[in-house]
């Protein structure tokens, strides 16, 4: 058969699989919204090789492998009982153990934890490491919630949990809404649960219950090193640029730091209620103080800096010219119309530290004109690839410097940049990193779930 009929069949295979995956999951957008995202990407890798098709990994890889979902009581500082719900999705264990982080933000839904899991697989593939796809977390908002209703709804979230996890089975982390302070009382309720020491069950512990240097650094390092590696091929730099990062949680911080490390100016970063222009340069200790410290909103930022302003209208961080954006705060904030104002302001490159936050549409506008564009499950894989390495730390029962964690840390990346651009490469998208990305991370879960038969 000639390649234009392969391309032709594989095509119609990912569209008969993508309409029943709308099917069988209706109403959960941004679940199609990342599937059809990754299916697009792998037209070409499908038409090289028939046997995906004929041994159905398209429609296996789809289905997670199990999902959890169970029922959260809790008694909030009122005596009043509350009840949320809890999600794992244990999506693809070909590789490793599951491993991926919880969110507890009121968003939560099985189409967002789903499609968190489905992006999960291929970016941990993309780390090198031997870890599965999984995702989980609660509905449950943080929000103004005192740090006993935080312990108490943590603790009755790990009751039920930690009969379906462990360090060889599903090894969960943080995201949105879940830190160090959540991570400690969850360890420590498994803990108490197992009446056993398994370091190993989640990562981003404080470094005394196990956890590793670095890797409350390495989602925003990791995104900027992935980011300066792209640039660096096309001979720009961080260093002189003039860059906005939006959110101002752990991804964002740490984006900002390195960012300005190599020499950039972070003019502009966000959280869900506004966003801070400061133009000589955000000031990160206030914001470090505000967000880690004193839990508070990005807009008491303009109190200490004067000549910092606020804006009510937390997307409305894309209007300020930049040279680089790093959207770091959550899904689909960043849309077609962003994405034309930041092209107009001269943008050069965008690099995804947040989870799928740029829209299919935006991705487009920056591809088609010219902007460098590096999606999330390559630039801020950076996170868990630190914590496979705290993994691999509680296994053999010692703790690395954090130089040596960070300078694995600057390898990985480096590597996942030069793996995506050679899959690119290979399948006819010359420095496309969607598509290098999807392909690299595809192919090493579907090879090896062929390996393992049809389980
Ligand atoms: N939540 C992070 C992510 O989206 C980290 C997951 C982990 O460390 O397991 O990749």
């Amino acid at each position: 058969r000639t390649t234009q009929e392969q391309t032709q069949e594989a095509l119609e295979y990912v569209n008969e699989v993508y309409e029943t995956v709308k099917k069988r999951n209706p109403h959960e957008s941004e679940f199609h919204q990342a599937v059809k995202e990754v299916f697009d990407s792998l037209v070409p890798a499908l038409a090289k090789n028939p046997a995906y098709r004929k041994q159905a990994i398209l429609e296996r890889i789809v289905e997670p492998e199990r999902i959890i979902s169970f029922r959260v009581p809790w008694v909030d500082d009122h005596g009043k009982v509350q009840v949320n719900r809890g999600f794992r999705v244990q999506y693809n264990s070909a590789i490793g153990p599951y491993k991926g982080g919880l969110r507890f933000h009121p968003s939560v839904n099985a189409s967002i934890i789903k499609f968190l899991g489905f992006e999960q697989i291929f970016k941990n593939s993309l780390t090198g490491q031997p870890i599965g796809g999984g995702k989980g977390g609660s509905d449950f908002d943080p929000k103004g919630k005192s740090d006993l209703e935080i312990m108490r709804f943590t603790q009755s979230f790990m009751s039920e949990l930690s009969t379906h996890i462990g360090p060889d089975i599903d090894v969960p982390a943080g995201d949105i809404g879940v830190g160090a302070r959540e991570i400690g009382y969850m360890f420590g309720q498994y803990k108490k649960m197992r009446g056993g020491y398994e370091a190993g069950v989640l990562t981003g512990k404080s470094i005394d219950s196990g956890g590793s240097l670095a890797r409350k650094e390495a989602t925003g390092y990791g995104t900027v090193y992935f980011v300066e590696e792209m640039l660096k091929d096309k001979g720009f730099s961080f260093k002189g640029s003039t860059v906005t990062v939006s959110g101002s949680g752990n991804v964002s911080i740490y984006a900002m730091e390195k960012a300005m490390e190599l020499g950039a100016t972070v003019v502009a970063c966000s959280d869900s209620g506004g966003y801070i222009y400061d133009k000589n340069g955000i000031d990160l200790s206030t914001v470090k103080r505000l967000k880690e410290v004193e839990n508070k909103r990005i807009s008491e930022y303009v109190k200490e800096h004067p000549d910092a302003h606020y804006f009510e209208d937390c997307a409305g961080i894309w209007s300020q010219p930049c040279d680089i954006a790093l959207p770091c705060a959550t899904q689909n904030e960043l849309d077609k119309m962003a994405a034309k104002i930041l092209v107009a302001n001269g943008v050069k490159a965008v690099g995804e530290g947040a989870n799928m936050p740029s829209t299919h549409e935006a991705v487009e506008i920056f591809q088609s004109e010219g902007v460098l564009f590096a999606p999330g499950k390559a630039a801020n894989a950076g996170g868990v690839s630190v914590s496979a390495l705290e993994m691999a730390q509680n296994s053999a029962r010692l703790s690395w410097s954090f130089e040596e964690v960070d300078a694995k840390l600057q390898e990985i990346m480096k590597n996942i940049y030069l793996e995506s651009m050679k899959a690119a490469e290979e399948y006819d998208a010359p420095g496309n990193l969607v598509v290098g990305a999807n392909i690299a991370g595809f192919i090493k879960v579907a090879d090896t779930m062929i390996m393992q038969g049809v389980i």
